[in-house]
């Protein structure tokens, strides 16, 4: 984006996110709910989510309780009574001809997410929480110079629920924090597993802009179907610039429906407002209105696991971490969980801090090269505090600490039985130290004439000689002094 056109112009984004309930049967059947990327087409699929005539739905508790939990990890205030709707279209992947959402009256209303964008922190406030089923998925393939349209109904009637921003966000930055703040909440709340490349949770932005300065919203189009949040920022980024340059001709934007075209990184018009649905929406005939009393709220409230943003705060205040420690440690609950269950196992004497680089450095480094997840790793919280305990009271050095982390991440083996089968134990004899430091000394008379002569540096070059002569196992603290010493008496 120019910063002419960043100057001139601000954006202004409201977004829609889908997710689906990780419930274990659909919305308004019994039917599972299966991974629609993987499993066979049309195996999880009955009248009702195929759209039979004569068939009723029936709401499923969990994905009522699911959404509860979300809307109130988001500080919505819930409706005790909410309805039911149809909202009437055609589509191949829609069998009923209507899809079961909620309109007038949305499970919950009024909430926010707090993020962090390079302006500071800011306060994006949530419209509307409501329910809904997931349509079908279509494949469309050629045969032979045919085209078919491939229909999978695995999918029809997964729970959905919609979550909607009002126009709040200013910056390409600040949608994709409120994306990943809101896709780290429903993975706190296992209701969601987060994974955009299944399609799980999906996002669509309202984009338009106005004057900076201008008090106004221009007219918006909504972008359909961003698969990630890197399409999600480059169509914000692609809008902009767009709208911009119609404006800058004098032009008017037209409120439309976009699609993203990821060959030409730019957007298509897939509708006018001209042609824009009518919907028709009505309560659904066969479902009572949606009651949840105040005693079930209480329940799904107090059921509220720490959620995100407490949690990173908490981190900062209590164990005095970076902003980006604290949010790397956060961004899911298996990590955090871990990182706390270290603490509990090492003495005070060992700083937080201390701990959170051990995690986020070698751990997170082995873990990023095996491709694995914190949950299933072999190194358990207890043994970790034992190698760092291990390092930090002086037992082995730091170095031979990795390598035996290492060994730990591959075995499963404690810290102390590696040590001790390896000979790694550090050694801190200082006579022994002397020694070798004198020997390197003896055999290495170039450089050390070189130190001599003012070339510091090679201090450093003698101490991985003396450190090499020792396999790594002396102390290198009581290396440095004892060669700083002979240095300086030569
Ligand atoms: P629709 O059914 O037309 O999609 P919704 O109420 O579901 O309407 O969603 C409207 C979305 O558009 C909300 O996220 C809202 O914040 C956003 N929005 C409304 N006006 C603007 C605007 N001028 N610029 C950007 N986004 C907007
Ligand atoms: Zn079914
Ligand atoms: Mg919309």
């Amino acid at each position: 984006m120019t910063e002419a056109i960043k100057t001139k112009y601000e954006t202004v984004i409201g977004l829609e996110v889908h997710a689906e309930m990780k419930t274990d049967s659909k919305m308004f059947c019994g039917c599972a709910v299966v991974d629609s990327t993987s499993a066979p087409p049309n195996t999880t699929v009955c009248p009702v989510c195929s759209g039979m005539p004569g068939t009723l739905p029936v709401v499923n508790r969990k994905a009522v309780e699911f959404g509860m939990k979300v809307a109130l990890a988001l500080g919505c205030t819930i409706n005790q009574t909410s309805i039911f709707a149809r909202k009437n279209y055609f589509y191949p992947d829609m069998p009923k001809g209507y899809q079961i959402s909620q309109y007038e009256l949305p499970l919950a209303e009024h909430g926010q997410i707090v993020i962090n964008t390079p302006r500071g922190e800011e306060t994006i406030r949530v419209t509307r929480v409501h329910l809904e089923e997931d349509a079908g998925k279509l494949t469309h393939i050629e045969n032979n110079g045919v085209s078919h349209s491939l229909v999978d109904l695995n999918r029809a009637g997964v729970p959905l629920l919609e979550i909607v921003s009002e126009p709040d966000i200013r910056s390409v930055e600040g949608a994709r924090a409120y994306g990943e703040a809101l896709r780290q909440i429903v993975r706190y709340l296992d209701v969601n597993s987060g994974d955009m490349e299944k399609g799980v949770i999906r996002f669509e932005a309202n984009i338009s802009i106005r004057p900076t300065g201008s008090e106004e919203f221009g007219t918006r189009v909504e972008v359909k179907n961003l698969n990630s949040f890197r399409t999600m920022e480059r169509a914000i980024e692609f809008e902009t610039e767009r709208q911009a340059r119609v404006l800058q001709a004098g032009g008017s934007i037209d409120q439309e429906t976009l699609g993203w075209n990821e060959a030409n990184s730019s957007t298509y018009s897939m509708r006018s407002k001209e042609d824009a649905h009518d919907y028709r929406y009505f309560p659904e005939p066969d479902l009572p209105p949606l009651v949840v009393d105040q005693a079930w709220i209480d329940v799904v409230r107090a059921s509220l696991p720490e959620l995100p943003r407490a949690r990173y705060l908490r981190f900062k205040e209590e164990y005095q971490l970076t902003d980006y420690a604290a949010s790397v440690l956060t961004a899911d609950r298996a990590t955090a969980d871990y990182f706390e269950a270290v603490l509990e196992h090492v003495p005070t004497s060992v700083s937080p801090k201390i701990v959170s680089n051990w995690v986020t450095g070698e751990l997170f480094a082995l873990i990023n090269q095996a491709g694995t997840g914190i949950e299933v790793i072999k190194v358990q919280p207890e043994a970790l505090a034992g190698l760092v305990r291990s390092v930090a009271e002086g037992q082995i050095n730091p170095n031979t600490g990795k390598t035996v982390l290492g060994e730990m991440f591959t075995s499963g083996r404690g810290a102390e039985e590696i040590v001790a089968a390896r000979g790694l134990k550090q050694v801190s004899d200082t006579d022994f130290i002397a020694r070798i430091v004198k020997d390197a000394l003896d055999e290495n008379p170039e450089e050390v004439a070189l130190y001599q002569a003012g070339k510091e540096s090679v201090a450093n070059w003698l101490f991985g000689q003396v450190m090499r002569k020792a396999k790594g196992k002396a102390n290198p603290q009581v290396v440095r002094a004892e060669l700083e010493k002979q240095l300086t008496k030569l």
